[in-house]
């Protein structure tokens, strides 16, 4: 079963899907569609964003008009909806809103796609991000909680060391969640800055002779 045809089937199944901020429905005639859940019900009064490109425009300010680099970040636009005829079609119209979320949560699901411990990612980094691997559990916890928990949606399921297990994400009934499974780039950033900071306060510059 491809991507398309497992969403068709959840869809068919439960007919309403909370995801993220949007609720995902399919009509009795078949069709797909997605609004804000602030708008969920509305049958007028909704701007149809009927193409990718338009969803994608729509989701890149939040709803005071900033600027969203991390496409999970609460405060998604409302007042818009989108309607599709074929599975194919809706999917690519939710990833123009959560990029690649639908696939990460069917793969997880199935078992195909492992969480990869924060300090593996981390301990890739190169260049000026080679500070991030020096970061301690306290700085560990301190992102999770200030970043990922303040400022994103997604369900981190990847463990902080190799060999923990990590949190178990199952989807709940007219759910599905945005996983996490990897850090991202603002949370290697992160890493970077605190680790940063300790090894600066451990090492103060030498004083300088007069
Ligand atoms: S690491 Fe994951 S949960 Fe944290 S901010 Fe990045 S995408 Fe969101």
């Amino acid at each position: 079963m491809n991507l398309a045809d497992t969403l068709a089937d959840l869809l068919t199944r439960e007919n309403r899907l909370s995801f993220g901020e949007i609720v995902l429905t399919r009509s009795p005639e078949g069709s797909y569609s997605a609004t804000h859940h602030e708008d969920e019900g509305k049958t007028t009064g909704l701007e149809p964003l009927d193409s990718v490109r338009e969803l994608r425009e729509m989701a890149k300010n939040d709803a005071t008009g900033e600027y969203r680099p991390l496409k999970t970040a609460p405060g998604l636009k409302s007042g818009w909806i989108t309607t599709a005829d074929g599975a194919h079609d809706f999917l690519q119209r939710l990833d123009a809103i959560y990029p690649g979320l639908f696939a990460t949560w069917s793969a997880y699901e199935s078992g195909s796609l492992a969480p990869v411990p924060l300090r593996d990612t981390l301990g890739r980094q190169t260049g000026m991000y080679r500070f991030a691997g020096g970061i301690s559990d306290e700085m560990a916890l301190r992102l999770k909680t200030e970043l990922c928990g303040r400022g994103c949606l997604r369900h981190i399921v990847w463990p902080i060391d190799p060999g923990s297990p990590g949190e178990h994400a199952s989807r709940a009934a007219g759910a599905l969640p945005l996983l996490c499974t990897e850090a991202c780039t603002f949370a290697v950033n992160l890493a970077r800055t605190l680790a940063k900071e300790a090894y600066d306060l451990a090492n103060p510059p030498a004083a300088t002779e007069p």
